[in-house]
């Protein structure tokens, strides 16, 4: 589930030039109309969700528009990954920030006034000073875009004064379009935007919210490290992830117990020091399939396209910080998973921390509710997306097919006696007890403590004694949860029925709950459905993709890059379906622009001439994971040839073809699988090609295998197969 590609009217040159420059075919929902405002010389709004793609939004039209387009952003150390990524397509683009020395600064600025850029990247500060205002003055400028637009609010959580002071833009440089572009969508944020950029009038391009390539998944915790492990092993081997969890010591500990399970992660909080930090962060950015262990600090200013995967330990803050975190992964629209586990003792310490908090009375309402929303989300059993996306004020028709409700629907039943158990067993026990001690009430235990208080003498005594432990645990979660029982400020963690629990008690309301939490249920390895990559790969695709990456991974190393500024993931995928065998077909690839084809298309077509003929032979998991260690194609080609030689050979025209194959791999000195790889040989041997025209259209017959070999190829067929 991708989302839609709607071709908006646009500008015919905005087509090409996208196109040619990022290689795609349409313009991605409201991206066309947005281009198309700016060209004709508009200001715009535009609020789209993390990945959506607002760099497009003005990166096309300021290629377009006579002079150079600047972008203002906050983020440092996003400036030089987006300006890499230009570079690779072609575009000139440079930035000015803290991070460059007087000379480069010098550079950045010759070049400005040169008109030898097309897009320039500032940082507030930089461009607010009275030297770099006076500078653009003095030339062509294509556009103002305001990267993260949200910062000009005091309301927001990145409220930079800096931003505020953007409002000189309109005032001296009033012909310029400006384009706006934040994922932050509250009202009161967009009427600051609107205010402070002197947008009024301008149009509003709002875009959906919903990542739908983002599996949404919240399960009970019950031994976390493991479930999370589990989940890794089963649907994200080998990926890029990030892991939340609350406080710096489950990080540590976190991290640590992944890489003795084999995992490679690493920690991330504010307790390490700089470097330590930025090494795990470059270490992210560069790497393929690391895990960062995590508490919040980390993950502003990552846009790493390939996070396969975020997983939350323990609960976020809120729905707002849950679709924040969550919204990390899958950049690149590729199927991606939100994966969360949290149990009765997260939800009475979230409880207990705002009960404790001493803010005003007006804030911690606002707190108490945000908190109960994402409680309730976690509890439901109806579909998590369209919960989701009512929170933040859109509605969704359906359900969405694609969390974990949807996947495999709870079954609900009447609670409500349950419930009544619970209640009673907190309130005849004085509202001064615990969940462990309210457990022993309703199993009836004969604890020290519960002989003690005189609880074995209540009628809620043993009431609950057919169900298990765990069960009551989980009912008592949800009561809380749902706001059934609160926790005091004194810490101990004691559970207080509230008002809400009366009608229930009198048997006035009723209570259903997740059939799951009343007899919990593992979900079988059947059961679940892997999100991962294997949804879009074939097992015979894989190699492929594997191997591109490999020969990405040598790339990005040569010139410092990130691997997925050379290609995304999803360019890599959709080359390794397709195996194009000429530059014209590769070039037809999405992700695939002019400069990239030029630049990688001739490696791109080796890596996939040597390995990829459509079928390749199946690698064995542990061939793949081989392949997916290494980073140099000539081991990727060991395995492959290993691969290869373990095929069976039926069928006296197969040996023929097979002895063909020995014969021109000495000649030629190369590996017969290079020659052609086994299932071009099944394929051959089923088809039994009698002339070398015959051969075009045959799996893994390229227009230079059949010069190389054709007539060989043929003459083996006419001689064993009669006419
Ligand atoms: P945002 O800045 O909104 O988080 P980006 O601009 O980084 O999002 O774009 C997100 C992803 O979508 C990138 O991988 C980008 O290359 C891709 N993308 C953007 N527009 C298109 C399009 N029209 N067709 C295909 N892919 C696109
Ligand atoms: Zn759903």
């Amino acid at each position: 589930m991708l989302v839609p590609m709607i071709a908006a009217p646009a500008h015919p040159d905005a087509l090409k030039v996208l196109k040619s420059v990022w290689g795609y075919d349409a313009f991605r929902g409201v991206q066309g109309g947005i281009v198309q405002t700016v060209l004709d010389g508009g200001n715009a709004l535009v609020l789209m969700p993390t990945g959506g793609g607002k760099s497009l939004c003005y990166q096309l039209p300021a290629l377009l528009r006579p002079g150079v387009g600047i972008i203002v952003s906050p983020l440092i150390a996003l400036m030089k990954d987006q300006v890499d990524t230009l570079r690779q397509l072609g575009v000139r683009a440079a930035f000015l920030n803290s991070s460059l020395g007087l000379s480069e600064v010098r550079d950045v600025e010759s070049a400005l006034m040169a008109g030898e850029l097309d897009l320039l990247y500032a940082a507030p500060e930089r461009l607010l000073l009275p030297r770099t205002l006076e500078l653009l003055e003095r030339v062509q400028i294509a556009l103002f875009a305001v990267d993260e637009a949200h910062c000009v609010s005091q309301w927001g959580h990145d409220f930079r004064p800096e931003y505020q002071q953007l409002s000189v833009l309109p005032g001296r440089f009033p012909t310029i379009p400006r384009l706006a572009l934040t994922a932050t969508a509250d009202d009161r944020t967009r009427a600051d935007i609107v205010q402070v950029l002197g947008l009024t009038g301008a149009p509003a391009f709002v875009s959906s919210f919903d990542r739908p390539n983002i599996q949404y998944r919240v399960a009970g915790k019950e031994s976390p490290k493991s479930q999370l492990l589990d989940f890794i092993r089963a649907e994200h081997a080998g990926d890029a992830g990030i892991v939340y969890c609350l406080s710096r010591k489950s990080v540590e500990e976190t991290a640590k117990w992944l890489v003795a399970q084999g995992i490679d992660a690493v920690p991330y909080h504010a307790g390490l020091s700089p470097r330590e930090r930025d090494h795990a962060q470059n270490r992210f950015l560069n790497e393929e399939g690391l895990i960062v262990v995590a508490t919040v600090a980390f993950g502003m200013g990552i846009d790493k396209p390939n996070v396969r995967f975020v997983a939350h330990l323990d609960l976020p803050k809120s729905m707002e910080s849950y679709y924040q975190e969550t919204g990390r992964a899958g950049r690149d629209s590729l199927p991606s998973t939100a994966w969360m586990v949290y149990g009765l003792a997260d939800v009475v310490n979230m409880r207990r921390m705002l009960a404790q908090s001493a803010a005003p009375d007006e804030v911690r309402r606002v707190e108490a509710a945000k908190l109960d929303a994402l409680l309730t989300y976690c509890e439901t059993a109806t579909c998590r997306r369209q919960m989701l996306l009512e929170y933040f004020g859109e509605s969704m028709a359906e359900a969405c097919g694609n969390c974990d409700t949807c996947l495999t629907p709870p079954r609900t039943r009447d609670a409500t006696r349950e419930a009544q158990m619970a209640l009673s067993a907190a309130i005849r026990t004085g509202n001064r007890f615990g969940a462990a001690h309210l457990t022993d009430v309703l199993l009836g235990r004969d604890t020290e403590k519960v002989r003690g208080m005189g609880h074995n003498l209540l009628p809620t005594f043993g009431v609950g004694a057919d169900h298990s432990e765990k069960t009551w645990r989980n009912v008592l979660r949800q009561l809380v949860s749902l706001g059934y029982l609160n926790t005091d400020a004194n810490g101990h963690g004691s559970l207080i029925a509230t008002a809400k629990a009366r009608p229930l008690l009198k048997g006035e309301t009723t209570l259903s709950l997740r059939e799951d939490v009343l007899l919990p249920r593992t979900a079988s390895r059947a059961e679940r459905r892997p999100n991962n990559r294997s949804a879009t790969l074939s097992a015979a695709d894989q190699p492929v993709f594997d191997a591109l990456r490999a020969w990405r991974l040598t790339k990005a190393r040569e010139q410092s890059v990130p691997p997925y500024v050379i290609f995304h993931d999803a360019t890599l995928t959709a080359i390794a379906q397709m195996r194009p065998s000429s530059l014209a077909a590769l070039g037809s690839v999405t992700g695939v622009g002019g400069r990239k084809l030029d630049a990688y298309g001739a490696d791109v077509l080796t890596v996939i001439r040597e390995l990829g003929s459509p079928s390749a032979p199946t690698l064995t998991r542990q061939q793949a994971e081989a392949v997916r260690g290494v980073s140099s194609n000539l081991a990727v080609l060991s395995v492959l040839n290993a691969a290869s030689k373990t095929a069976p050979a039926p069928g006296s025209l197969t040996d023929a073809l097979r002895d063909l194959r020995t014969t021109l791999s000495q000649e030629s000195e190369v590996s017969a699988f290079l020659i052609f790889p086994n299932a071009t040989l099944e394929a051959l041997a089923l088809r039994q090609p009698r002339r070398v025209a015959d051969l075009h259209g045959i799996a893994g017959m390229g227009e230079k295998r059949i010069q190389a070999y054709g007539e060989r190829i043929v003459g083996v067929v006419r001689s064993m197969t009669a006419d």
